[in-house]
């Protein structure tokens, strides 16, 4: 049964899968959502005999139902190859009573790379398809992660450019030497003096900027978007939820049906998300544990009812949660309300404006699948140590706010289900934050002796993704005010 696209917004805007792929976000600024959420038509024990890449087509085919199985089979093969450090593509860890779920073997050594290795060959197809002839540019903004795995992901692809923003002082500098030194003329990468946030806001504000549109339109370009918004982000991310639980079945850790919970470090609420998709496409999924750090705005929403954004954006060892706006809420916000789109509207109106909004009882009832909390710094910290002395297991700052909550929730319900913790980064991409947080006595090094000092303490060899930094040079180092986003892309890609 064909998948079609609504925007949050507005029921009368209905898009294919391949549109919304291309469009990113609906024109009249809402999010595209699937008009129904198709249940697997696999059965599990099917399922736990396939390959990552044999799950991601049977995932996949179920949401771009405008796909050919030849288009997604090529974009599932080009994207989950040797990219990928290995051939599981997603390993499951167990340690200390939870299942890591590793998200972070691919290019960039972080979660992103799961759905930007595949995105640049959806974004292809889905122009062929559509026959789309301006060059497609990609506009993101970043908090580390999403940058430098969407410019590896574009890099080099032809017919598409790509330009990347991210807070000039919010990113460790690992991310920040990772992006600067991004080989490829299709790429540009930005520094702004201002938060994640603002990065955000100023590339919503000029993808709805019809003026700049219509002369990119004459002079052959077209915006599109690699942020976690985009359906061709999230409808990959389902995947590895599916795998995960496809694994612990083949292992026998469970049984077919057993409920399993799923606690993710969150953002953007982009990951959480997709699995609460897979939930509802059928997946025994018990609770979706939505752990945030300082910045604990969902912990609040799921407490109160009420998402308020006026407070202070505190900046943490887990930068790539530092968020206010979790964009992908709202598509559970649009669902929770009924896939009422004027009443999503009018909360994101008042999130606009007034930074606030508060969802109904009715609509709070239907969250219940969810449970949220938070970690403050100190307690990722000891998470990590602990972990580490208990089992020898290194686990990053964002993943190590997962597991902090996990326990939190494991004391608060002795619940006692399996649970899959999604692992985001590898520690080496936030090696300074994850060796102190073992001993103090490593503060003294540079970053790269903490990088080889951890490889020995882990008795994990230095992922390939970090090596390559060591010597590369800096191609960019472009920085502007917030204010001047516009002027740098016009000037980027020489129109007037
Ligand atoms: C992006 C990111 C997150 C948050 O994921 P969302 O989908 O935005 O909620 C968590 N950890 C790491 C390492 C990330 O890069």
């Amino acid at each position: 049964m064909e998948v079609l696209y609504n925007s949050t917004r507005n029921n009368g805007i209905q898009v294919k899968a391949s549109e919304a792929v291309l469009k990113g976000l609906s024109a009249d600024g809402g999010l595209f959502v699937p008009d129904h959420i198709p249940a697997l038509d696999k059965g599990l024990k099917e399922l736990s005999g396939m390959t990552y890449q044999e799950v991601a087509y049977e995932v996949m085919k179920l949401y771009l139902t405008d796909f050919t199985e030849k288009e997604l089979k090529d974009c599932i093969a080009k994207a989950y190859d040797g990219k990928f450090d290995t051939e599981v593509i997603a390993p499951l860890v167990s340690a200390d009573g939870a299942y890591y779920l590793e998200l972070f073997h691919g290019a960039t050594i972080a979660f992103k790379d799961m759905a930007l290795s595949i995105l640049p060959h959806l974004m292809i197809t889905s122009a062929k398809k559509n026959q789309v002839k301006n060059e497609i540019v990609i506009l993101t903004a970043t908090s580390g992660d999403t940058g430098k795995a969407a410019l590896a992901g574009f890099a080099g692809v032809e017919g598409t450019k790509i330009i990347v923003f991210y807070p000039k002082n919010g990113v460790s500098p690992i991310q920040e030497r990772q992006m600067v030194t991004q080989k490829g003329d299709n790429t540009y990468v930005v520094g702004i003096h201002g938060n994640f946030d603002d990065a955000q806001t100023g590339v919503k504000k000029l993808f709805a900027d019809t003026e700049l549109g219509e002369r990119m339109n004459r002079q052959g370009f077209q915006f599109s978007s690699a942020n976690s918004i985009n359906i061709g982000r999230l409808v990959p991310q389902i995947v590895y939820y599916v795998y995960a639980y496809a694994r612990l079945l083949a292992e026998g850790k469970i049984a077919e049906g057993d409920k399993v919970n799923v606690v993710v470090p969150t953002g953007n609420f982009g990951n959480i998300l997709a699995a609460f998709y897979a939930k509802n496409m059928g997946l025994p999924i018990g609770k979706l544990i939505c752990a945030s750090n300082d910045n604990k705005v969902l912990y609040d929403f799921f407490r109160t009812g009420v998402y308020d954004r006026n407070r202070e954006f505190v900046l943490t060892s887990s930068p790539s949660m530092d968020i206010l706006i979790s964009s992908n809420l709202e598509r559970l916000i649009y669902r929770i309300a009924g896939n009422d789109a004027k009443k999503n509207e009018e909360l994101m109106k008042a999130l606009a404006g007034e930074g606030k909004y508060e969802i109904t009882d009715e609509m709070k009832s239907r969250l219940e699948d969810f449970y949220g909390n938070y970690a403050t710094e100190k307690e990722a910290a000891e998470t990590i140590k602990e972990l580490y002395e208990k089992t020898g297991y290194v686990i990053d700052t964002h993943t190590a706010v997962a597991a902090s909550v996990y326990r939190k929730y494991e004391e608060e319900t002795k619940d006692g289900a399996p649970a899959v913790i999604a692992s985001t980064a590898s520690p080496f991409k936030f090696t300074r934050s994850v060796m102190n947080a073992i001993d103090g006595k490593y503060d003294r090094m540079t970053d790269f002796e903490l990088v080889d000092e951890l490889s020995a303490l882990a008795n994990v060899p230095v992922p390939a993704a970090i090596e390559e930094i060591r010597t590369a040079p800096v191609l960019h180092d472009h920085v502007c005010p917030k204010e001047e986003m516009k002027k740098t892309v016009e000037a980027f890609l020489g129109i007037e």
